[in-house]
């Protein structure tokens, strides 16, 4: 499972496919179909995956302002890495945007987001392993940035025990 065919990380190629001068979408192929996000992981430097659209966007577009997410406003396919496609912009631009193209997931995975238990442990431990912020965090599983400060905050909360609270599973089967 070695990869050494080629001396380009995923990030040059990443931005060497952004370059192309296109108006057509231009997708990422390594992003897994399930996800709505193409992603790249450090490679050899050990960091962290990155969201690939918020890569190419800091890259033609400059940093992410504070509050700011990244919009699909031409095409709407989250996958697209054209920089041509992408800007930054509020939350409610990008609902907007999500709404015009047809592709606004209605609450249940958009700002509102319910997450489940295991996506709560995956925004932690990646947090934790550094190399992604909030606003990423936010962007990939569909919730606001707050909520994302919250659940890393919750951490806290706790006795600093791991485990879950509820220690009642399945003891003993009594009766
Ligand atoms: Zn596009």
């Amino acid at each position: 499972m070695q990869e050494n065919r080629s001396r380009l990380t995923r990030l040059d190629e990443l931005l060497e496919l952004a370059s192309i001068e296109t108006d057509d979408c231009v997708i990422w192929p390594g992003s897994p179909s399930e996800k709505r996000y193409g992603r790249i992981s450090g490679g050899s430097t050990g960091a962290s995956p990155r969201l690939c659209h918020v890569i190419v966007c800091e890259h033609y577009h400059g940093p992410r302002p504070e509050g700011l997410e990244v919009r699909h406003y031409v095409c709407g396919d989250t996958k697209c890495v054209n920089p041509r496609h992408l800007c930054w912009g509020t939350r409610q631009e990008n609902v907007d945007d999500q709404r015009r193209h047809g592709t606004w997931v209605h609450g249940e995975k958009h700002g509102h987001a319910v997450l489940t238990d295991a996506q709560v442990a995956e925004i932690r431990f990646r947090y934790t392993a550094g190399g992604v912020n909030q606003y990423e965090l936010a962007e990939e599983f569909g919730v606001t940035q707050p909520h994302i400060s919250y659940i890393i905050r919750g951490k806290k909360r706790g006795t600093g025990a791991e485990g879950p609270d509820r220690s009642s599973t399945a003891d003993v089967g009594a009766g």
